[in-house]
C-alpha cells in the first residue's frame, strides 16, 4: 500500500514524499517505523523524504530516521524538550530540520526556534487523521512566518499539511506557503498527473 502511494508520487514526478509518524500517543494513530523508511528509500532513493515526527519523544527517534533515509524531520513545538538543540541535533546528522506548530497552538512559541529551522510547518487541520476541513484561520499565521522570515533575514520553507485541496492549496501559496501536503485529495484524485498540473 504505502509502496504503491510511493509509486503514485513518482509517477507524477514529483519528487518530495511527506511521511506522517504517529506513536499513538501524541496522535491517537499508529503508523509506521524507520525500517519501513528505510525500504521505501531502497525503492526510490531519488525522493526527498520529508518526515513528520507526531511523537511524544522524537528525540529518541529522529536520529533513526535519519539513519533509515529522511532527508528532514521534523519535530512538534508542543513536545516538552529544547527544540533548538534538538533541531541542531538534526542537521549535524546530515538531515535538514523542522519545526511543527498545531493548529491551537500560537505562531509566538516558534520565535526561538525558527533560527534554527530549515522547514516550518504548518498544520492547517488538527494532526492525526486525514480528511479534515482546512482551517481558513491558519492563513494568517503563514503570512506572518513568511513576513518574519523576511524581517529576519531567515531562509526556512514553509510548509503546510491539512485539508488541502485545489482551492485551500492556492490561499496558502498566496499567504506564503512554499510546500503543499495533499493526501486526501492527491491520493484520491482519478488523474494525479493532473492534479498536480493544477498546483503548478
Ligand atoms: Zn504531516
Amino acid at each position: 500500500m504505502l509502496a504503491e502511494s510511493e509509486a503514485q508520487i513518482v509517477k507524477t514526478g514529483l519528487s518530495w514524499a511527506h511521511l506522517d509518524i504517529m506513536d499513538g500517543h501524541f496522535v491517537p494513530n499508529l503508523t509506521f517505523g524507520p525500517h519501513t523508511l528505510a525500504c521505501l528509500k531502497k525503492h526510490h532513493p531519488s525522493l526527498f523524504y520529508d518526515v513528520h515526527l507526531m511523537l511524544d519523544n522524537p528525540e529518541k527517534f529522529a536520529g533513526e530516521f535519519i539513519k533509515a533515509g529522511a532527508n528532514l524531520v521534523s519535530i512538534h513545538i508542543e513536545t516538552n524538550l529544547d527544540h533548538a538543540a534538538e533541531l541542531e541535533k538534526i542537521r549535524s546528522l546530515g538531515a535538514k530540520s523542522g519545526i511543527v506548530i498545531n493548529p491551537e497552538t500560537p505562531v509566538e512559541t516558534l520565535l526561538p526556534a525558527l533560527p534554527h529551522s530549515d522547514l516550518v510547518l504548518v498544520m492547517t487541520v488538527h494532526p492525526g487523521y486525514g480528511g479534515q476541513p482546512f482551517r481558513r484561520e491558519m492563513l494568517a499565521k503563514i503570512e506572518t512566518l513568511a513576513k518574519w522570515r523576511e524581517a529576519d533575514g531567515l531562509e526556512y520553507l514553509i510548509e503546510v499539511d491539512g485539508g488541502i485541496d485545489l482551492t485551500t492549496g492556492p490561499l496558502c501559496v498566496k499567504a506564503g506557503a512554499d510546500v503543499i501536503v495533499t493526501g486526501t485529495s492527491f491520493f484520491g484524485s482519478e488523474d494525479k498527473n493532473h492534479f498536480v498540473r493544477q498546483f503548478i
